[in-house]
């Protein structure tokens, strides 16, 4: 196996991250749920790498903050910047060893599919276009993606990149 190959390998053995969040599943990970995959990455970053990213504050008060709104944050209470200036700003970064860190053991870091939501927007696409092009009522509104309306469905090719409306009755 050659090493793209693998790599391709090990992440297709990653999870997907699910539309409606989830909690992390890292054992001594309690908390709420992470509704999106951005705050999940940053909880993944604070809690679960070796080394984590550390901003200082520029100004003598030497303040250090891992996360980077918190610095925004200090810097506009603190120091009584405006946004244009947190913006402006270049604030030191550092990497530091992560206090906080929790070994993840064997759970990997989820990914999103980007597929999975073309093909979600393809099917979509497909159902409405059928659904105009048939002139078929809209009485029964479709409970899934994938049922257009009854008997008719929308197939996806293999790689899950095209689709179309089938019958199947
Ligand atoms: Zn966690
Ligand atoms: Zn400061």
């Amino acid at each position: 196996m050659s090493k793209d190959n693998e790599s391709s390998f090990k992440d297709d053995l990653r999870d997907i991250w699910p539309s409606e969040g989830m909690c992390c599943e890292v054992v001594g990970c309690t908390g709420p749920i992470l509704k999106t995959h951005a705050k999940y990455t940053a909880h993944w970053k604070l809690k679960h790498v070796t080394q984590i990213n550390v901003f200082s504050c520029p100004h003598k008060c030497k303040q250090k903050y891992a996360e980077k709104w918190k610095m925004n944050r200090h810097l506009k209470l603190t120091h009584k910047y405006s946004s244009e200036m947190v913006s402006a700003i270049e604030i030191p970064v550092s990497k530091e060893e992560n206090m906080h860190y929790v070994c993840p053991g064997n759970v990997l870091y989820r990914k999103v599919s980007k597929v999975n939501t073309e093909a979600r927007d393809a099917a979509r696409k497909a159902r409405q276009d059928y659904i105009r092009e048939q002139n078929l009522p809209v009485r029964d509104q479709p409970s899934g993606d994938l049922q257009v309306c009854r008997g008719h469905y929308v197939d996806f090719n293999n790689n899950l990149t095209e689709s179309k409306v089938v019958k199947r009755w």
